[in-house]
């Protein structure tokens, strides 16, 4: 395993998602903390610069966990701001799916609220949310029909740092396409 130190030239936090999106795209042999592009919050401080985390999705949702509650913004703003390109599946006034950048399933769509109202993840729900929550549910069903998965599909929220979250909005997982197993490991 090969550890990049995210400090040189990083003159501001803000730098280091796009730097991890710069390295992921421009080299199929540097790989960044994690397997994906996108598991540090969007604010991390300079002292975390220093933490040569291990290659492995546990070690990115501990760090990502760390930031959770923030308020910062995370990657997916920058998806529902259409910033950042992304294969949209499904979008209406309160929610959009598009495809996962890191599929582990033939169907692989996201499934988030446009307005995250402190809805970092499912365990921060509270009475207010209740609508967008069967709001997402409900376009996920859409997701399945549209993706001609409705016959076997899959919904997963990944909540906090033991269950390898690591974009701290809300989402929804909607896999399928494939036998999916169970247990899920
Ligand atoms: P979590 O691990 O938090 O449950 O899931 C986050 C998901 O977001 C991961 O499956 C990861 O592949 C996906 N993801 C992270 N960054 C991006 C991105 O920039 N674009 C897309 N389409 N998916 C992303």
């Amino acid at each position: 395993m090969v550890v990049i130190s995210l400090c040189n030239g990083v003159h501001s936090s803000r730098q280091i998602p796009s730097l991890i999106h710069n390295l992921w795209r421009n080299s199929s042999k540097i790989r960044p903390l994690a397997t994906t592009p996108t598991l540090l919050p969007l604010n991390l401080p300079r002292r975390l610069c220093s933490v040569h985390a291990k290659s492995d999705e546990e070690a990115a949702a501990k760090v990502a966990a760390a930031y959770a509650d923030s308020g910062g913004p995370t990657i997916f703003d920058k998806i529902i701001s259409k910033e950042i390109p992304s294969t949209i599946i499904y979008e209406d006034e309160k929610v959009l799916a598009f495809r996962d950048i890191n599929p582990q399933a033939p169907v692989h769509v996201l499934v988030i609220p446009k307005l995250r109202d402190g809805l970092t993840q499912l365990g921060k729900a509270e009475p207010r949310h209740e609508d967008i929550l069967g709001h997402l549910f409900y376009a996920a069903k859409i997701v399945a029909e549209k993706e001609g998965i409705l016959d076997g599909f899959r919904v997963v929220i990944n909540n906090g740092p033991t269950a390898c979250q690591s974009v701290y909005h809300l989402h929804l997982h909607v896999l399928g396409g494939r036998q999916l197993k169970w247990p899920p490991g």
